[in-house]
């Protein structure tokens, strides 16, 4: 496995590669990576025969205010798990290769931006849709790896590619969960034990919704209090910033739960503000 920390590097890899017939599959980060993140750079080794991957901590998706300064990162420790998930090429640009400081232009996508972590975040995905169309112009791979994890991020981007012509596949790839049901992030590191065990709730409010929508196709506000309630009750810790069930494609909120929806939530405790979501699929009706 080989490093660049210039785009230079990056393309003169990828074009090798490229000159030898490979496909090239990329798995963008910020570091501290865990399960999930391996997951997709697997998926990419998968599909692709070069794969490349960035570590790059990238401040324009972060307010004032929020955490970019303690943001975990583990450098060595992210190289040799990319490395024993089979990366060919990792990209860790400094702030400086990717922000040279004379840029003038931001990719911004509407509506999609406007609902879930947009509401709390206003800025947040324009400076998620710009870093990943330099970081696509610079791998320019043939498919791109996004976790559902980042259910809206995976939509924005995916509309963005098709909006702007860029040539590449969006794969999404599964939720990787602790195995009592947590969505790994890089943020639970940051949980107190307390809010730590207070955190599984999520995971199991959202799979008592699934399970209800299932069952009896409950009007989304019912749901949608059910969750504020549990969550509310087992984890007094946290802060509930939204309980939204929505369609899926439109990220648009639903009222009814007859047809496939995504139910999205994201609750802040002291020091990290977490996200999950669940899919559920439009089964028939149980007898
Ligand atoms: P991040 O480093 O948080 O920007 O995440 C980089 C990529 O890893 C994004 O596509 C995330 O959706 C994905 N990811 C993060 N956590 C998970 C997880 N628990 N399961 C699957 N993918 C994940």
């Amino acid at each position: 496995m080989k490093t660049a920390r210039t785009i230079a590097e990056v393309r003169h890899a990828v074009s090798t590669a490229r000159a030898q017939g490979l496909s090239v599959g990329f798995v963008p980060t910020m570091g501290g990576l865990h399960a999930g993140h391996i997951s997709l750079v697997e998926a990419a080794r998968r599909a692709c025969d070069f794969v490349v991957v960035s570590i790059f901590l990238n401040p324009t998706q972060f307010a004032p205010g929020e955490d970019l300064s303690t943001y975990p990162q583990s450098l060595e420790a992210d190289l040799a798990s990319c490395d024993a998930a089979g990366a060919d090429l990792v990209f860790i640009p400094d702030v400086e290769t990717m922000y040279p400081g004379n840029a003038l232009t931001t990719v911004s996508v509407s509506q999609l931006t406007d609902t879930l972590c947009g509401q709390s975040r206003p800025t947040h995905f324009d400076g998620v849709c710009t870093v990943v169309t330099k970081l696509l112009n610079i791998v320019a791979p043939d498919k791109a790896f996004f976790g559902r994890k980042d259910f809206q991020q995976l939509t924005i981007i995916t509309r963005m590619v098709a909006d702007l012509d860029i040539p590449v596949q969006i794969v999404p790839c599964p939720i990787v969960r602790e195995s009592d049901g947590l969505a790994m992030s890089t943020r639970n590191q940051r949980l107190s034990a307390e809010s730590r065990a207070q955190a599984v709730s999520l995971h199991a409010a959202l799979t008592e919704a699934r399970d209800q929508i299932r069952q009896s196709h409950s009007p989304a506000t019912e749901i949608i209090d059910a969750i504020e309630a549990y969550i509310r009750l087992n984890a007094p810790d946290g802060e509930i910033d939204y309980i939204q069930i929505i369609d899926p494609e439109t990220l648009c909120d639903v009222e009814t739960t007859d047809n496939g929806v995504l139910i999205a939530l994201a609750v802040k405790f002291p020091g990290a503000r977490l996200i999950d979501n669940m899919l559920v699929d439009s089964e028939p009706r149980s007898q």
